[in-house]
């Protein structure tokens, strides 16, 4: 007899049961799900807008914290379950802390993002006169395609400070009556050369060299040596009271000029510069601000410098993230913790390094494994490693961490998906987990897919957005320990 063909129906059945996919999350919602997303993410262009840079976002999320109730960590003797405090890191890294009521010495659930994103710097002697043109010149930060940077409205921020030691903010061409700044680049019928160069070349580091003016200093007198950068330098002295030597000592960053922007026609995603990772910035911290009824303590810290490698005092790599973790500690159980207090903290803690990864892009198929690349719109994207060249410079999560993870977000119905950047030996990058893990918290990263990224209009789908809030609330709210896995207590 021969044997029965396997109806389609049970051969269906059998796939969903034993395959792993993940859905397109737009169309998992009903309307007034969708509500909810399209609602989240306005609070989330108003901070894009607001916090630009990291000293800029900082700012803004100490704002957030003050209207959610957090106060300084220093206005605090001891700490109970409920209370909400923050510690800022030189202005531009942030601890933020909602005190559960369990021991500390059995760890605390972290979210770490990064609030710097690549730009453009001013060097310290940036004025000069060329063709009768004033120009900054800068050197830039991050990974960026030089070439995006040219033509384009620019904004200026930063801090200056005076001879005397005191501060001026410089924040210029973002508000609509503001003059914009650009780096210009050359006419296409003239280009039969810089055609022909590899991109890296087509504009080169010396030639990110911004316009700023081009009134001389007196009109009807020519004979006024460095007339043009003398009209520019008194301008801005009358302004803010500043002198080109006081930019040698400043920190002012160039930065695209537009905000943020719904794309679409049905505005399904989000447009805008310093997605990478003020995404995962603000998700974190309004997660942190929602939360509720801890029994472990929640901490989202942001910090600054990730686009260069996480060095420098502000950097992931700096102790003084930790410290704001032993000060919090020491509140807690009312003394100083002991080393061994410390080390058992560390060893129980659990930690979303919290990134963005490059989402699957059909103009560039080609450099993802589309079997385990991540997609806009199908939820947070949990990455088991990062790195590049055999996964060089990355924390690589255990399987019982990602384990774990995953669990805790499907209970609380969160739509998650695996991302790897990037196919084998195509590059890749790393992120702030590896300075985590140093300390032995068990550390995993995830976050927002996103579409051109490190360019100055990242992409994003906004109901990647949402689920990435509602998948940090659920860990900060319900992680507990990795199983069987406790150590020191
Ligand atoms: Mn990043
Ligand atoms: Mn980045």
């Amino acid at each position: 007899m021969a044997k029965k063909e396997t109806d389609k129906k049970t051969a269906d059945a059998l796939r969903d049961t034993l395959f792993f996919s993940t859905k397109n999350q737009w169309g998992e919602r009903d309307a007034d799900k969708r509500d909810d997303v399209f609602r989240f993410v306005e609070g989330y262009k108003a901070a894009l807008d607001a916090g630009k840079t990291e000293r800029l976002y900082v700012e803004f999320s100490i704002s957030r914290l003050k209207e959610a109730g957090f106060k300084p960590l220093a206005s605090f003797d001891s700490l109970k379950a409920g209370d909400k405090v923050y510690q800022t890191v030189r202005g531009r890294g942030i601890v933020a802390a909602r005190i559960g009521s369990d021991d500390p010495r059995t760890g605390f659930n972290l979210i770490g993002a990064h609030v710097d994103s690549p730009r453009l710097d001013l060097k310290p002697q940036p004025v000069y006169e060329a063709q009768e043109l004033v120009l900054f010149k800068t050197h830039y930060y991050g990974g960026i395609k030089k070439y995006q940077w040219a033509a384009l409205p620019l904004a200026i921020k930063g801090v200056v400070y005076k001879k005397d030691g005191s501060k001026v903010t410089i924040d210029i061409g973002d508000k609509p009556d503001d003059p914009a700044f650009c780096v210009t680049d050359l006419l296409p019928h003239l280009a039969k050369d810089q055609m022909q160069k590899k991109a890296t070349d087509v504009i080169s580091g010396e030639q990110l060299n911004v316009l700023v003016g081009g009134l001389p200093f007196d009109e009807q007198n020519q004979d006024i040596k460095d007339r043009f950068k003398l009209g520019l330098l008194s301008l801005l002295n009358h302004e803010y009271g500043i002198t080109e030597r006081d930019f040698v000592t400043a920190e002012i960053e160039v930065v695209p000029a537009a905000n943020a922007r719904d794309v679409g026609f049905d505005r399904s995603f989000i447009g805008a510069y310093g997605q990478d990772d003020r995404v995962c910035a603000y998700t974190a911290l309004e997660a942190l601000i929602d939360s509720q009824d801890l029994s472990r303590t929640a901490l989202v810290i942001l910090y600054d410098k990730e686009e260069t490698g996480s060095q420098g005092n502000t950097g992931a790599s700096s102790a003084l993230y930790l410290h704001v973790q032993h000060e919090i500690m020491k509140r807690m159980l009312g003394e100083d913790p002991s080393v061994s207090d410390m080390h058992a903290n560390h060893a129980n803690s659990i930690v979303i390094s919290s990134d963005v990864t490059a989402a699957l892009d059909p103009n560039f198929a080609d450099v993802s494994d589309q079997l385990n690349a991540a997609k806009a719109g199908h939820g947070i994207a949990v990455a088991k490693y990062v790195g590049s060249r055999g996964k060089g410079g990355t924390s690589d999560a255990s399987a019982e961490l990602f384990t774990a993870v995953t669990r805790c977000f499907d209970q609380a119905g969160v739509a998650w998906q695996s991302g790897e950047l990037g196919k084998v030996d195509q590059g890749g990058g790393g992120t702030v987990a590896v300075f985590q893990a140093e300390t032995g918290m068990e550390v995993i990263d995830c976050g927002v897919p996103v579409l051109s990224m490190h360019s100055c209009f990242e992409v994003t789908s906004k109901v990647d957005v949402y689920e990435t809030y509602r998948a940090y609330r659920a860990f900060l709210e319900t992680m507990g320990t990795v199983s069987d896995q406790s150590l020191f207590v």
